[in-house]
Formats: C-alpha cells, sequence, structure tokens
C-alpha cells in the first residue's frame, strides 16, 4: 500500500505534473476528452470541465458528460464545477457541416472530411481561456489527437502550441495547454484509460459516434459500427485487446 503511494507520487513526479495548479478539461463526454478528465483529476487539486453547444445535431453527447461526471464524482472530491458554453448562433452562421447538419459524413474535394468544423476547436481553446481566466485555472487539457486525427488542422500540435502563445500574450496569463493524446493512437488511448481504471466507464458512459447511435452496445461502448468515429474506436479497442497479455 505504501509502496504503491510512493510510486504514485514518483509518477506524478516524473510526469512534470506540479504543483497546486488548477486545471479545466474541455469536456465533451466522449472516449478522449473523459480519458484526459480522468488524466487531470489524478494530477490537479481541482479541476473544473468546460463543454460547448455548438448546434451539433445530437443531443446525446451532452447527456453523456453528465453521466460521466456523476460516476466519477463519487471518486475524486477535486471534480469541480460543469460550465457549459452556447456558441450554437455564431457557428450557425458560418455554414453547416456534416457535424451540426444532416450533411453525409464523406471527404470533401479540399481532402478534409465533412465532419470539420472550421475555426471550432480554435474557439473552443479561446472560450475555455476566457473562462479559466475568470476562474483562475492554470492549466487547459483538452484531447487534441496528431496520431489519429481525420486531418483536422486545428488538432495539430503546432496550432495548440500557437493558440497557447496567442493567448498568453493576449490575456496576459502563463496558461498551459496540454494535450496528453497528442501522440498516441487509439489503442494507447484505450490502455491509459485503462492504467487510469476508467475503461469500464468509457465503455458504459462515453459517446463518439458522429450519428448519434447509442442502440448499439459493443465490447467497445455504444454506437452505430460504422461511421469514421466508430470505427476508430472499435479498431483501437481490438488492437489494444490484441496487446493486453492473456
Ligand atoms: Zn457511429
Amino acid at each position: 500500500m505504501l509502496a504503491g503511494f510512493i510510486l504514485g507520487c514518483m509518477q506524478q513526479i516524473d510526469d512534470g505534473a506540479p504543483s497546486g495548479d488548477r486545471a479545466l478539461v474541455l469536456f465533451s463526454g466522449g472516449q478522449d476528452s473523459t480519458t484526459c478528465l480522468a488524466w487531470a483529476l489524478a494530477r490537479y487539486p481541482h479541476v473544473e470541465t468546460v463543454g460547448f453547444y455548438y448546434g451539433q445535431r445530437h443531443a446525446v453527447e451532452m447527456e453523456c458528460r453528465q453521466a460521466v461526471r456523476a460516476a466519477l464524482s463519487p471518486l475524486h472530491a477535486n471534480l469541480g464545477p460543469d460550465h457549459v458554453i452556447d456558441i450554437a448562433g455564431g457557428l450557425a452562421a458560418l455554414g453547416a457541416t456534416a457535424l451540426t447538419s444532416e450533411a453525409p459524413i464523406e471527404t470533401a474535394p479540399g481532402g478534409l472530411p465533412t465532419t470539420f468544423v472550421p475555426g471550432r476547436n480554435l474557439l473552443f481553446l479561446t472560450y475555455a481561456a476566457a473562462l479559466a481566466w475568470r476562474r483562475g485555472l492554470r492549466r487547459i487539457i483538452g484531447g487534441m489527437c496528431e496520431t489519429d486525427f481525420s486531418g483536422y488542422p486545428d488538432f495539430r500540435d503546432d496550432t495548440v502550441k500557437a493558440m497557447q502563445l496567442a493567448l498568453n500574450l493576449g490575456m496576459d496569463r502563463r496558461f498551459v495547454v496540454e494535450t496528453p493524446l497528442m501522440w498516441i493512437d487509439k489503442a494507447a488511448t484505450w490502455a491509459l484509460a485503462a492504467d487510469l481504471g476508467i475503461a469500464a466507464l468509457v465503455i458504459e458512459h462515453t459517446h463518439t459516434c458522429y450519428r448519434g447511435d447509442r442502440t448499439h452496445a459493443h465490447a467497445w461502448g455504444r454506437g452505430c459500427g460504422t461511421c469514421p468515429a466508430c470505427r476508430l474506436r472499435a479498431d483501437g479497442y481490438a488492437a489494444w485487446r490484441d496487446a493486453v497479455p492473456a
């Protein structure tokens, strides 16, 4: 028990984790942001969550957010308040995408998927930083990932680093934007969730499916099983399970 406690402390130090920093997690209720939330809860003494209503075509994500928080809350006294920011009007005025309308999910002529919402993650980070400024939160944590990304340019490490610099200059703060999933694939994200003790919670409560399907249950969670987000999640789960020693 004591050895485990000491090891836990050493791991915290090895991770470069600090300190008394308070954190804000960009939290959608999906697998990646839920893993980021558990990661932050293991490191920081106070963790708040922020979600965005951007006119997504399915409300199921927003419902899953509350289910995940309800499951984590009894285990983590450091889980602070949740915030939801409505930016639907602004994004809707800029035009439809496959995440905000019934447009088909496919690759557009320019090479980007039709699920790309231009500027969405830049807006998320800007709103999150404005909230963090007011709440006195220094660490801003998001599930952006360059390994398995769908080609979203605002998920790139360079984009996130550039945003951190812009936000710090523009708000006169020293925010640290952290992306624990940036260089790992979906199988490794599953392994991280297992290490954090939330694999079952991810399967039961998180939502990733682009079609908003919660009626089909699989070993890896609920979803249609055929959209790009479901396939990525299912393939990652299979690769993770294959790698786990029997
Ligand atoms: Zn799906």
